[in-house]
């Protein structure tokens, strides 16, 4: 058996949206190691995205909340901006 070209179409293989929706599942650890790989390779490739995950991994948590599981009251601690913000961006997904 010929080594399967795998890793050959490498860059851009992923979108940046892509990486936008696995992201969640990649920091939750939830994405099997193959997914896992395309996703760093993107957030390792990418700029936009390395700096897309700098800033919302720290609002992980209240991510979290707000998109897992949104008809949940969500903690006090969580800054009402913050979701609003997740809000808007979780409705203009699904409305795309
Ligand atoms: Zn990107």
């Amino acid at each position: 058996m010929k080594p399967v070209a795998v890793f050959a179409p490498l860059p851009g293989m992923m979108t940046c949206r892509e990486f936008e929706d696995l992201m969640y599942a990649y920091l939750e650890h939830e994405l099997p190691w193959y997914r896992r790989l395309f996703v760093w390779l993107h957030f390792v490739l990418c700029r936009e995205c390395r700096a897309y995950v700098r800033r919302y991994n720290y609002s992980l948590e209240a991510g979290k909340a707000v998109f897992a599981a949104p008809e949940e009251p969500v903690p006090d601690d969580v800054p009402r901006e913050l979701i609003a913000a997740l809000r808007k961006a979780r409705d203009r997904k699904a409305t795309e």
